[in-house]
């Protein structure tokens, strides 16, 4: 073939590669298409999306397409795994119904609370602690319930945060977004706004200066984005964090253990590392909730505290996030661990130094 028409094929290729990848990915024929799973698959999986919504963005297909990612395969494809079910799970794995006194208010605690707008995303993680609740179809709130949710939070004095979690609030249009940082700039009680959001991660493309002139409705926005893997912060991702940074805009990240997936203190450090780099400050590290059919995600607390252990003292201190637990039945987050300090007696402490020495430690404050 003559070099011009080969690469005139290769364009017509090329285009025809990319109209195809222009959706996301929803249901098994779709994951078929995309060669993602074998078709004696199709059968177990059919159920499960039966069960759970599957959301797969072009800008992970297209990280998936571009060579070997196991870890966002498997954050992002089913399987089969997910119809089992153990006596832990739950439909409510961190008791969130206990809290809602209204729809799509989750108040836990005194001074901030959750307000989720809408309940779809861009993805379906297949780890998801809401995965019963979040999902294609399910409805956001209504102007009305809206409005409801927005008169809670401005007769709450006591509150000062307000968390935008859901669903993914980024999903939001710029024009609806901006309408609900007005109303909350006009709170004097509300000092902040967090986003909990996984889009820039997985769909870079909406992260654009019509959605961060919505976000600077309000002059305190905090993004906390959700990001598990260094291969999520692609080149698109990262110009995206810049833009976000450079607009004045604090980022942070959250992160969930995730067994084969970022179970070890390499992939953490080059993550944690990576996030930095982009001027994204680690926050949280969950251990897995107890959502139903996510067992093949989780590790054991113990293996969670050693990976930190692992982590503190050869690796930047910036780099280490608060490994956290969200208590079954609604009782809020704790960190659990490593711990390094024992008390031996009233005044007298052992402390662990991060080379594994212990150490006597007097404390000279305690009668
Ligand atoms: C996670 C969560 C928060 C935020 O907790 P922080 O520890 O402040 O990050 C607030 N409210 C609810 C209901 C939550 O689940
Ligand atoms: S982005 Fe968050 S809420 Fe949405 S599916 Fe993933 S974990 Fe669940």
């Amino acid at each position: 073939m003559p070099a011009d028409v080969a690469s005139l094929a290769s364009i017509v290729e090329h285009q025809r590669i990319s109209v195809v990848k222009k959706q996301a990915v929803r249901d098994v024929k779709g994951l078929l298409d995309s060669k993602l799973i074998p078709p004696e698959q199709s059968e177990a999986l059919d159920q499960v999306v039966r069960k759970f919504s599957v959301a797969i963005t072009p800008h992970v297909l297209d990280t998936l397409a571009l060579g070997d990612s196991p870890a966002i395969f498997k954050q992002f494809v089913p399987d089969a795994a997910e119809l089992e079910e153990t006596p832990e799970e739950s439909s409510d794995p961190i008791g969130d119904q206990a809290h809602s006194p209204l729809p799509g208010i989750i108040h836990r605690y005194e001074d901030r609370l959750l307000l989720n707008v809408v309940q779809t995303c861009a993805v379906y993680c297949r780890y998801c602690f809401r995965r019963e609740k979040v999902g294609s179809g399910s409805a956001g709130l209504t102007p009305a319930q809206l409005d409801a949710a927005l008169d809670y939070i401005r007769q709450d004095k006591k509150l000062w945060e307000v968390i935008l979690s859901g669903g993914d609030p980024l999903t939001l249009s710029p024009r609806r977004l901006s309408g609900i940082l007005s109303q909350l700039r006009d709170m004097a009680h509300i000092g902040i706004v967090r986003f909990h959001t996984r889009l820039p991660t997985v769909a870079p493309d909406k992260i654009h200066d019509e959605l961060i002139a919505a976000l600077k409705q309000h002059p305190a926005v905090y993004l906390i984005l959700h990001v598990n893997h260094p291969d999520e912060l692609t080149p698109a991702v990262c110009e995206k964090l810049s833009l976000l940074a450079d607009a004045g805009i604090p980022l942070l990240s959250q992160s969930v253990l995730l067994r084969d997936i970022n179970d070890n203190a390499d992939v953490l450090t080059r993550l944690f590392r990576k996030l930095l780099v982009n001027r994204v400050k680690p926050y949280y590290l969950h251990h897995g909730d107890l959502a139903k059919g996510t067992r093949h995600f989780r590790t054991s607390i113990e293996q969670g505290q050693a990976l930190m252990k692992a982590l503190r003292g050869p690796v930047s201190g910036l780099c280490q996030p608060h490994y956290v637990l969200d208590l079954p039945g609604g009782a809020g987050k704790v960190p659990i661990g490593p711990q390094y300090l024992t008390t031996t007696a009233r005044n007298s402490h052992t402390i662990e130094d991060v080379s594994g020495c212990t150490h006597h430690y007097l404390d000279d404050c305690q009668p």
